[in-house]
């Protein structure tokens, strides 16, 4: 139905089951869950600074973060750190 896709948009060229209005930056249809995906992936993976273990990628609070599996650190860069404590400021109900 033509007002289906108006309203929920068309299916993810990812999944190819999420229906979605969001494009990534080359214009191709990518939901929400798929967007974090490609966004996870297209980061760098760093060595954690204090014990050099490889870290992980970890999508919180629509913030990217480095978190090493090993020491249990998380690190964030500049941009990262803002988006963070902003994140943290904001009230979790329960
Ligand atoms: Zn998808
Ligand atoms: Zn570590």
């Amino acid at each position: 139905m033509k007002i289906i896709t108006w309203v929920f948009g068309e299916k993810c060229t990812v999944c190819n089951k999420t229906h979605t209005n969001r494009k990534d930056s080359n214009g191709n249809r990518v939901c929400y869950d798929c967007q974090i995906e490609q966004k996870i992936a297209a980061e760098k993976r760093l060595k954690c600074p204090k014990c050099s273990h490889m870290m992980e990628k970890e999508f919180i609070e629509k913030t990217v973060i480095d978190k090493c599996p090993h020491c249990g650190g998380v690190f964030l860069d500049d941009k990262e750190m803002f988006g963070f404590l902003h994140a943290a400021l904001i009230p979790h109900g329960g």
